[in-house]
């Protein structure tokens, strides 16, 4: 295979690095919605230097570990029978080992313009042997269930016996975080494994969920490319595990090349009654390695074609925004519409944060809603069906309408732990981050975007509005009404800055009045009040008798949209009510102390203190507010209530925040960046931008990527260079324009679908030239700059002044 010689489509590794690897996988994950498959070497199995990890979107697995005499249950995403298992030997030695030995060449390549891994090594082993190693896998995008790889190994200076070893190895567990090794992690049980005239095949299943997870291989073996004579061709099937090893006589450059075919299938796929026959059928008819990868580059230039992003005169930008439309294009893809399952904040790249599902979406799903409407709604369908786990959640809790939990999983239940583990201490600690109920208004805000982008009014009517409606009501009945005060106030919720978890002293976790929350919750109230004017009377109807809404509930929530209480002193908007009481951080001190302050919590829990005390936050809080809302739509939200906005205040806010805020997360960067563009501060957004974008490809975190990527760091990067910089916004019925371009970039060119029509945008500083792409209409509406415009299937161009 070559590489791909357009840099602008590649990451690119030409030095092997032990301690980067891990890192390397993660990022070169391979994958299409329906499973992703860390880029770790074929040879390799799970050590110091290496974690192959194979995820399927929606395998998850229940278990009981022991920690601090406590039995505490965790549900993790499964790390499924490694496919890409490949080695070899010479003669009677032993399997290739990349650490005994000498690395004289080295390529390893992700290729996202097609999805493609591909590596290549010149090897010296221990005695001298030369060898050429060369692999080029993939996961096939049109077809779910195939995955790809052809492995050629080259004798450069010796001649001998070759075996060449092919495994489906189900004999895993889960170890790629470190922190949750105490923690059990053998997910998989033996069901079969052996071969057949025609391949290998393994089936297990998982432990609790019970779900079989079924693969099957067939290989076709060619020595200097016809079909390769073997000397001994041996199975070998064990627990969890199954390989084949052929033996061949080889002399000095013979190109031995191995095209191994898998399919794997699992007992949630729809329509699928038996994983290892589906798994076996689907091998049967020997697909060609050739043909699978030609359907997968068309499928692969297809995706482009709607996703792809250009950045005239900052191509490098250009290049890392491709870098993450890919991960989140194989994070999920049009087999979600069959997959019950959304995103996991760390893709299928990873075990951090066990799989789980987190608010993170919210930075995810714009990317969809603008390219891809039927996945976001797919994604947001994954919410849908546990609707109901979501209203029991609040009833056993107290509550109505519907509670989301912090960290979701296979049923919808909270997966959020209660325990934590402090690296740094190594001691566990209490963990109130379920609080953050706030990922139920996040979701809300998700189908409210959705349905804008969409127009989808029968999703709307169907599930959206029920959703909405219920999430409402269980913030209300958060809600308490402070006689003294005259004003509404939500006491018992986390933020999104995970440092707080209670007021300082409180036995209890949760804060009062985050004023985050307490804002998003009156516009959620405003908008399900709006969508009784939207929804055809007959859903409406349908839907208020469904869960029983009346007038009286009604009014109470349009007298709250005018009364929550919302901390504010000197124009700074308490992120909280008693943030601005707390003590200050010697964040000097700190920042010398140590090499990365992300994490203060952990660190002062270390030092026996309490981030709880402080004015510091690990992310964007309040400011959040901003991110989700126009700032319009805020300052008439504050009007309304009563309180004080404008950008003068929204900057002293920004700055105030700014200077508190630790970015223990990569979120945190996306929003810093969106607020300084909201501010008209476009070189801060840029630098806030260009920290993001390094954030996973530079690991900037020390450490975090090689546990997975950050799916909601991803989308929101690619938002940034649409919404911040070419200024695309997508809150009213009509496309909007209004772009602050960098300095450097000379265009932004991307395609985007708004309400059922695609839209070709290339935007410069003084112009953009705009056409819809072939649709059912032959014109539509764009505004630029506040005026709007007609434009059709011809280019046209409209100009402005340059800023
Ligand atoms: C952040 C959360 C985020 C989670 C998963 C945490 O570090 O604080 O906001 O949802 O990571 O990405």
């Amino acid at each position: 295979m070559i590489f791909l010689e357009d840099k602008y489509w590649t990451l690119d590794y030409t030095q092997f690095d032990p301690k980067l690897e891990k890192t390397t996988e993660a990022l070169c994950t391979i994958g299409n919605g329906y499973m992703g498959s860390r880029g770790a070497f074929e040879e390799s199995i799970s050590s110091e230097t290496h974690y192959p990890g194979t995820y399927i979107a929606g395998v998850y697995n229940r278990l009981d570990s022991e920690i601090g005499g406590k039995t505490i249950d965790n549900e993790d995403l499964v790390n499924c029978p490694d496919w890409t298992a490949i080695t070899f030997k010479i003669d009677n030695d032993p399997w290739f080992a990349i650490a005994d030995g000498e690395v004289l060449d080295y390529h390893k390549q992700l290729n996202f313009k097609h999805g493609l891994l591909i590596r290549k090594i010149r090897f010296k082993d221990n005695k001298g042997r030369i060898s050429t190693i060369e692999s080029t896998r993939f996961v096939c995008m049109p077809d779910a269930h195939y995955c790809c790889i052809r492995y050629q190994v080259t004798p450069l200076n010796y001649s001998g016996k070759l075996t060449l070893r092919s495994a489906l190895a189900g004999n895993i567990i889960n170890e790629g975080v470190e922190r949750y090794r105490q923690l059990n992690s053998l997910h998989l049980a033996h069901l079969e494994s052996g071969h057949d005239d025609k391949g290998i095949y393994l089936q297990v299943e998982t432990t609790e969920s019970k779900i079989k997870i079924a693969e099957a291989a067939v290989h076709q073996l060619l020595l200097n490319g016809a079909p390769a004579d073997r000397l001994e061709d041996n199975y070998n099937a064990e627990d969890r595990y199954v390989a084949r090893e052929c033996v061949l006589e080889v002399k000095e450059n013979d190109c031995i090349q191995l095209d191994k075919l898998v399919s794997v299938y699992t007992s949630i796929d729809k329509e699928v009654a038996d994983p290892a026959a589906a798994a076996k059928l689907a091998v049967e008819s020997n697909p060609v390695f050739d043909d699978l990868l030609q359907a997968h580059k068309k499928e692969w230039d297809a995706l482009w074609q709607k996703a792809n992003v250009e950045i005239e005169g900052d191509e490098e930008t250009a290049r890392i925004i491709r870098f993450h439309s890919y991960h989140l294009l194989i994070s999920a893809s049009q087999h979600n519409l069959d997959i019950d399952a959304s995103i996991p904040a760390r893709g299928l790249h990873g075990e951090a944060y066990r799989g789980h599902i987190f608010w993170d979406d919210l930075f995810v799903l714009p990317f969809f809603n603008l390219h891809f409407p039927e996945i976001a709604r797919s994604l947001i369908m994954y919410r849908y069906r546990r609707l109901d786990k979501a209203r029991q959640n609040a009833k056993v809790e107290g509550y109505t309408g519907a509670m989301y939990p912090w960290q979701s999983g296979t049923d919808g239940r909270e997966e959020t732990q209660t325990l934590h583990l402090n690296p740094i201490s190594g001691e566990w600690g209490d963990d109130y981050s379920r609080l953050q109920r706030h990922s139920s208004l996040a979701i809300a805000h998700d189908i409210w975007n959705y349905y804008i982008a969409s127009d989808d009014i029968d999703f709307l009517s169907q599930n959206g509005a029920e959703m909405l409606f219920e999430i409402a009501r269980f913030w209300v009945s958060l809600i308490s009404y402070n006689e003294k005060t005259g004003r509404y106030e939500i006491h018992g919720v986390m933020g999104p800055d995970e440092f707080h978890e209670k007021q300082p002293g409180a036995d209890t976790g949760g804060l009062k009045d985050n004023a985050y929350s307490n804002m998003m919750t009156v516009w959620l109230i405003k908008t399900c009040l709006q969508i009784r004017h939207i929804l055809p009377r007959e859903n409406l109807l349908q839907l208020e008798k469904k869960i029983g809404c009346t007038d009286k509930e009604y009014e109470q929530w349009r007298a709250i949209t005018r009364k929550i209480h919302i901390a504010i002193k000197d124009d700074i908007i308490s992120q909280f009510d008693g943030f601005l009481d707390l003590k200050e951080l010697d964040w000097e001190r700190y920042k010398k102390e140590y090499a990365n302050i992300g994490r203060m919590d952990r660190i002062l829990k270390a030092e026996g203190l309490s981030p709880d005390d402080y004015q510091l936050s690990k992310q964007a809080d309040l400011l959040m507010l901003f991110y989700m809302l126009p700032f319009e739509e805020v300052k008439a939200l504050c009007k309304e209530l009563g309180y004080p906005m404008d950008k003068a205040m929204l900057k002293k806010n920004y700055e105030y925040y700014c200077a508190r805020t630790s970015h223990g997360s990569t979120l945190s960067f996306i929003v810093h960046a969106h607020v300084a563009a909201l501010m008209g501060e476009v070189s801060t957004a840029l630098d806030w931008f260009n920290i993001s974008l390094k954030a996973d490809i530079e690991d900037v975190q020390g450490g975090t990527t090689k546990e997975g990527i950050h799916a909601g760091l991803m989308g929101g990067t690619i938002m940034l260079v649409l919404g911040a910089f070419a200024g695309l916004s997508t809150h009213g019925k009509t496309l909007s324009i209004n772009p602050h371009l960098p300095e450097k970039w000379k265009k932004v060119a991307f395609t985007v679908s708004f309400r059922g029509v695609s839209y070709y945008l290339k935007v410069y500083s003084d112009r953009i030239i705009a056409k819809i792409n072939d649709t059912k209409e032959e014109t539509a509406e764009i505004t630029v700059k506040g005026k709007e415009y007609q434009i059709g299937k011809e280019e046209v161009c409209i100009k402005y002044e340059k800023e």
